[in-house]
């Protein structure tokens, strides 16, 4: 079901149950007025005539005659006398006799004083009445036609006016409803014109004030970073070509050229070497994608265990010299070390493993000695790793794209790379609950500060 339907319906409903309330509320009070009047006025009529017969002391016969001429007759009350040992003292018509006393009728009006009853729609009041210090019964039976066809017509006029307030309520609540709701159509309209080709578009945030337009707010914020995020995955996929192209492109134009005609020994050992050399390159992009991958894992999916970063960075040290090893790799401590704890972190040892590898071999490539200088310090809650050379350094325009994906500063002629190794490691970071700074002079060096939390 639609919303604007239930709500609408919930409305209706609302509005019915609050009508219905007042509705019996006005016509029971009515009701039982009416019936309170109607004894009261029958037991003032039947003083009346026990006054007429007892105090002005006219004849029984003289009463029922004006009874019976009287020209609403039918509706009038009919009153009759009784004394306490239940003989009748006088009766306005015995012939159609209402009321048909009983002793048992009589002895209760004695001892409660007056009994108010009905006799189908006949209301009857019977009370006790003193005249000259004896008692008598007086009892006076009748319909209530008048007040009971007013309470009738209130009841048609209530019902009437319910079905059509209901009529109108119903239509009134379909307004409210389409009107209240208009925003979320044309937000949804709005939402329906925008795909993966578009994504530039936005949808009306209106007033920018209600809940309509924080929905519109926060789903124009959602598309913002949806668009973020299919740019760096369009430019990520065009980087990722071009870096693949470059040294196969090479590789192809080597094999090519040594092929145009026969060359001596010398010759073909420098082509092999070189196409070597791009073959290493694409493997180390393709690893690199590889680790870039892992670390984009959701952190569950991710094994961590207990890590001594001491003894990571020995094994990362190890590495870098296997490969490079011309390499100067020096570690040392702040402090010494009380317990493996001081040193250790709950994380993931191969990712952490190729952030280290990264940073140093960075250190290594970018300066003229190739040395990079790892210090460990550490206090109750992290540990601080410092990885600083004396190489080139980065200038101050490069320094903020640096952790970029294939972003490669002005000074990457110095060494060979593909960019991906600095915002790998500050994913890993990341990943880690971890902060990376960067610190760096032209021509003096560089540091990279990791701060991670132990356990
Ligand atoms: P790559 O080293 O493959 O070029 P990185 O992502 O590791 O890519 O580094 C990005 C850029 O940051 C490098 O191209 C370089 O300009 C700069 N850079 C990183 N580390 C250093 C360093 N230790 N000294 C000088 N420049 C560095």
């Amino acid at each position: 079901m639609q919303i604007k339907t239930r709500l609408t319906l919930l409305y209706t409903s609302l509005m019915a149950a609050m009508l219905l309330t007042f509705a019996f509320i006005v016509y029971f009070t009515s009701s039982e007025t009416r019936e309170d009047e109607y004894f009261k006025r029958l037991k003032q009529q039947a003083a009346t005539k026990a006054n007429l017969l007892f105090d002005t002391k006219i004849e029984p016969q003289v009463l029922q005659l004006i009874y019976k001429n009287a020209p609403n007759s039918l509706f009038q009350e009919e009153v009759a006398v009784y004394d306490t040992g239940f003989h009748l003292l006088y009766h306005d018509a015995v012939e159609v006799d209402k009321v048909k006393e009983t002793q048992g009728m009589i002895d209760s009006i004695i001892s409660r004083k007056e009994i108010q009853f009905y006799i189908k729609d006949l209301q009857v009041v019977g009370f006790l009445y003193a005249h000259d210090g004896r008692s008598y019964i007086v009892t006076a039976a009748a319909k209530d036609d008048y007040g009971l066809a007013k309470l009738a017509n209130l009841r048609n006029t209530v019902i009437i006016a319910f079905l059509f307030s209901i009529i109108i309520i119903y239509l009134a609540g379909q307004f409210l409803a389409r009107k209240s709701l208009q925003p979320v159509s044309s937000l949804v309209n709005n939402v329906k014109t925008i795909t993966a080709t578009n994504l530039d578009l936005r949808v009306d945030e209106g007033n920018r004030k209600d809940e309509i337009a924080e929905l519109a707010i926060t789903f124009n914020e959602m598309l913002n970073r949806l668009e973020n995020s299919f740019d760096a995955q369009k430019d990520f996929v065009s980087n990722i070509s071009h870096e693949l192209r470059t040294p196969l492109t090479a590789m192809l134009a080597e094999l090519q050229l040594t092929l145009e005609k026969d060359r001596n020994n010398a010759e073909y050992r420098e082509a092999i070497a070189h196409t070597i050399g791009d073959a290493q390159k694409l493997i180390r992009l393709s690893n690199s994608l590889l680790d870039l991958a892992k670390a984009n894992y959701d952190q569950t999916e991710i094994a961590f265990k207990n890590i001594r970063l001491d003894e990571l960075l020995l094994d990362a040290r190890f590495d870098v010299l296997h490969n490079q090893p011309s390499s100067i790799v020096n570690i040392s401590f702040d402090r010494d070390i009380d317990n493996d704890n001081d040193v250790s972190v709950y994380g993931n040892e191969y990712l952490l493993r190729v952030a280290f590898i990264n940073l140093i071999e960075n250190g290594c490539k970018f300066s003229a000695d190739h040395q990079s200088i790892i210090s460990i310090a550490y206090d109750g809650t992290h540990i601080e790793l410092r990885f600083a050379d004396k190489g080139i350094g980065i200038s101050a325009e490069t320094l903020p794209h640096i952790f970029l994906p294939f972003y490669r500063g002005e000074n990457k002629k110095f060494a060979d790379g593909n960019g991906i190794g600095l915002s790998l490691t500050k994913k890993i970071i990341d990943l880690h609950g971890g902060q990376i700074a960067v610190q760096s002079q032209e021509q003096e060096g560089t540091i990279f500060t990791i701060k991670l939390p132990h356990l």
